[in-house]
């Protein structure tokens, strides 16, 4: 890197996503924010959604993600690594800790994501924000009001009370990470939304990263290539030119890419279509082979290349008894290769949430006197997910050491049919 270039370095908009249990206001936080905070220019415009919109506050722009729920678990990640820099966990204040909320903290912890909480719905009068606080602290969170670091704030989506501090937050958070761009180079982002549409063709929503994008761009995406025929903006507006952090709809693709494809202006459209079709050849080829998965089986091999340093853990069990007493041995099979670490613990059965973290985290689950649902057991399956029914704890360990000292003996697969 020459000077020249560490001098065309900007600071770059935040990237925030919204996370948290059902219901607990996170469309409605979204939509507050994006109601209130528009231009001048894009009120009574049409506004569309692109899958993340750009607000202004304190003239400093704020790119939100606008996929609450679920998808969020999935938008947030870029091929393995995190496509926001800051998440809202929203909690509602009368309701507290929900298992949604403890997934989302899972995820946001797992992946060192800084956070801000958002308690909602104080306008209620069951809100009852101190007994959240002491949830969190349960869980070793502890926010900036109860002796910790967290930053948190009340809010409520109903009346817009705290949402401007929310944002405020952000911005105070964003500084601190200190969030570079240079907008000189070649646009680079990764796919958010896209959709095949029948007038247009296909149609993808970038979040450029870094660089500018502009109309007439040659670019890879994912398995695909092209040249920006048209971008328009969150606000439905034409536009010639992306800045980092922004979002912007990309007419001009060969394929519908996938969300959380990676995007990259290259230097010529011919350039472009070879590696795309490289990369769609090498798909042809690893096809065959499954994405590789942690599994017990290959675990001390990785760790011998140094592949992974870390096994990472899902536990259910049935009886609380038993989530403790897993965690606990468990993380103590600990070694100086390689750390245990226990990412989401709780009693019930496998469900589709247990394994949508287990691979955003490239985790293993185990059953502890449980089962998994059909659900789970397919999409564990079709992500390659190592997950394992126990019934007594010693097997649980012995299998663990076995697998940690590359002496596991291989295991007869549990087959269900029909
Ligand atoms: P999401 O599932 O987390 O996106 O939750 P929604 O935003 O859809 O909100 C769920 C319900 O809670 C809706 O009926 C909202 O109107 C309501 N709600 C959201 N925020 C607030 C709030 O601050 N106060 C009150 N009283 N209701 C809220």
């Amino acid at each position: 890197m020459t000077d020249n270039k560490n001098q065309n370095l900007i600071l770059k908009p935040p990237v925030v996503v919204v996370m948290g249990h059902v219901d607990h206001g996170k469309s409605s936080i979204l939509d507050y924010i994006r109601k209130t905070n528009v231009t001048e220019k894009e009120i009574g415009g049409i506004t569309q959604k692109l899958g993340a919109y750009e607000v202004v506050h304190n003239n400093s722009k704020i790119t939100f993600l606008d996929t609450p729920g679920h998808e969020a678990f999935n938008t947030i990640r870029e091929r393995g690594t995190i496509v926001a820099d800051i998440a809202i966990l929203v909690i509602a204040a009368d309701e507290g800790i929900k298992a949604q909320t403890e997934e989302a903290l899972n995820l946001i912890l797992s992946h060192n994501l800084p956070f801000i909480v958002a308690f909602n719905k104080i306008d209620k009068p069951e809100a009852n924000i101190e007994k959240v606080k002491q949830e969190l602290a349960n869980k070793e969170v502890y926010v900036e009001s109860y002796g910790g670091k967290i930053p948190s704030v009340n809010v409520s989506a109903k009346t817009g009370e705290g949402i401007n501090e929310l944002l405020d937050l952000i911005l105070i958070q964003a500084e601190m990470l200190e969030l570079k761009a240079n907008p000189a180079l070649k646009a680079k982002g990764v796919v958010i939304e896209s959709k095949l549409d029948p007038g247009r063709g296909p149609i993808a929503t970038v979040l450029v990263q870094n660089g500018t994008l502009r109309g007439g761009d040659p670019f890879v995406v994912g398995l695909y290539s092209g040249r920006v025929r048209a971008m328009f903006a969150d606000t439905g507006e034409q536009v010639h030119e992306a800045t980092p952090s922004m979002p912007v709809e990309v007419l001009g693709i060969s394929g519908v890419p996938s969300a959380g494809d990676p995007f990259q202006v290259v230097e010529s459209e011919k350039y472009a279509r070879q590696i795309a079709q490289k990369r769609q050849e090498l798909v042809r080829l690893e096809s065959a082979q499954k994405v590789k998965k942690v599994t017990l089986e290959d675990l001390n091999a990785m760790i011998k290349e140094g592949e992974i340093k870390e096994l990472k853990i899902v536990i259910k069990a049935d009886v609380d008894g038993s989530v403790q007493a897993l965690r606990d041995s468990l993380q103590k099979l600990s070694t100086n290769d390689i750390r245990v670490k226990v990412i989401h613990a709780a009693t019930g059965g496998i469900n589709e949430s247990d394994v949508m973290l287990a691979s955003a985290s490239n985790a293993i689950i185990i059953g502890f006197n449980v089962r998994p649902n059909r659900k789970s057991r397919e999409m564990a399956e079709a992500a390659g997910i190592d997950m394992r029914m126990y019934e007594v704890i010693y097997k649980v360990l012995d299998d663990m050491t076995a697998a940690l000292s590359g002496m596991l003996t291989p295991t007869v697969e549990e087959v269900v049919t029909g």
